[in-house]
């Protein structure tokens, strides 16, 4: 890439000394777009104007490099380039937030320039703190309130994933092996900020799921209740407090031998009703586990 003296100026603000343009070398490369990932995630076009301020002066680095020396290149200048006639998964113009990085050349460096110049270091990693992770189904912020959507999955005809924004912070960016974003050859990993995001997320998942279990547990409590009623059963405090001490496993088993047991019986006004309860029932547990 012939090198301008408007991008000698730029990246000589980063540097101690003035660099010449003999002494570096420049390259351009692709940071992230507004596709939708592989982990079913993409970059709000905000997000991408966000980033395209936090990355300017940020260090990447080369996992791997022919000399095994540790190298890295750090970004001077930033641009947003917007495809029009190509639309997005998500219907929007494919957008891609481009980055200008300098190396100072160097004797060890040499071969990892040829590789770049090859177009063979393409693939690059983002590591960003994202403040909003919105499902895309129900618009929920599933840092603050998870939802059953799950990515890549298809509800009504559209395909869940999360859109990323409010990038609060860029902490890297590097060359790495496989790509997780399918045009760009991105991958986004979470740094150990966002690892105790994921931990937080991941204990509210396990909260909701709990909250929705003995919802599920006492509904069945009422529902197997009922039914021993409606069977002419021990009535009563008596059975309400077995049935209390019986866990959702227990209730599920103990109302299979109260339906098997209705089977049997001529069908009265109250079993009638009881059976369309069940049934609703039924129709809630089942649908709470396959989500
Ligand atoms: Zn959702």
């Amino acid at each position: 890439m012939d090198i301008t003296p408007e991008m000698l100026t730029q990246l000589n603000t980063f540097t101690r000394r003035e660099l010449t343009a003999d002494e570096v070398y420049i390259f351009r490369v692709r940071l992230c777009d507004n596709e939708i990932d592989r982990d079913g995630e993409r970059f709000s076009l905000d997000a991408l104007e966000e980033m395209k301020e936090l990355f300017i002066g940020k260090t990447g680095i080369f996992d791997h490099n022919p000399s095994g020396e540790k190298q890295s290149a750090r970004i001077f200048q930033t641009e947003i380039i917007t495809e029009e006639g190509n639309i997005t998964e998500a219907g929007e113009a494919y957008t891609s937030l481009f980055a200008y990085a300098y190396m100072v050349k160097t004797d060890g460096n040499s071969d990892l320039i040829r590789e770049i110049d090859a177009g063979i270091k393409k693939e690059v990693s983002v590591s960003v703190s994202a403040g909003s992770k919105i499902c895309s189904i129900c618009g929920k912020d599933t840092r603050i309130s998870p939802c059953t959507h799950i990515n890549g999955e298809e509800y009504n005809g559209k395909i869940c994933h999360t859109i990323l924004s409010q990038i609060t912070d860029a902490y890297e960016w590097s060359f790495v092996a496989v790509p997780a974003q399918r045009n760009a050859g991105v991958t986004k990993h979470y740094n150990e900020d966002n690892l105790d995001n994921k931990s937080l997320e991941i204990s509210k998942q396990i909260e909701f799921y709990k909250n929705i279990l003995s919802e599920v547990e006492e509904r069945t409590r009422r529902e197997v209740m009922q039914m021993q009623f409606a069977n002419g059963g021990i009535i009563g405090k008596a059975f309400s407090r077995i049935a209390s001490k019986m866990d959702l496993r227990e209730l599920l088993d103990f109302k299979d031998e109260l339906l098997s047991m209705q089977k049997n019986e001529p069908v009265s006004q109250l079993l009638f009703i009881q059976k369309n309860k069940r049934n609703e029932g039924e129709e809630n547990i089942s649908s709470f586990f396959t989500r």
